[in-house]
């Protein structure tokens, strides 16, 4: 039976159509069946993106006002705004910090609110944004509040 080949990782002897090629191979063909491969490109992107998962967690932990303020970015275009010219990330960090930081010392939720809320066409960016407890945010809700 020349048209079987042994797949030395799962052991069984399998069509030849069942390989990978390989060009530099003897017999042209990859020494383990398409589905050890498989089974290991699945298990390697696992590995590999829960590294990923891992470090970027850890990154997180490291930065956390700026993963906030990424975090806030993207949940102001997730509802459908967008973020202004003038957006500075660096300028929007310090909404971030600061409410985590009066959250922490007060025990009070606080939020980044937009002053200008995204659902009324106000643009995410550091001269739209205010720290404001989450009761005031929720009361507020979607209401224009001017802050001259
Ligand atoms: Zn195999």
């Amino acid at each position: 039976m020349d048209d079987l080949k042994f797949c030395y990782k799962c052991e069984t002897a399998k069509e030849r159509a069942e390989f990978n090629k390989k060009t530099r191979s003897k017999d042209g063909l990859q020494d383990e069946c398409k589905t050890c491969k498989n089974v290991f490109r699945v298990a390697y992107y696992k590995k590999h993106s829960d590294k990923e998962r891992i470090a970027c967690k850890a990154w997180q932990d490291a930065h956390p006002d700026k993963s906030a303020a990424i975090g806030g970015k993207s949940l102001a275009i997730k509802r459908g705004g967008s973020a202004s010219d003038i957006y500075d990330i660096e300028l929007c960090i310090p909404f971030y910090a600061e409410a985590r930081r009066l959250s922490r010392e007060t025990g009070i939720p606080h939020h980044v609110d937009h002053i200008i809320p995204i659902a009324k066409g106000g643009l995410h960016c550091q001269t739209n944004l205010q720290v404001i407890t989450a009761t005031e945010n929720i009361k507020k809700g979607d209401s224009y509040v001017c802050q001259t």
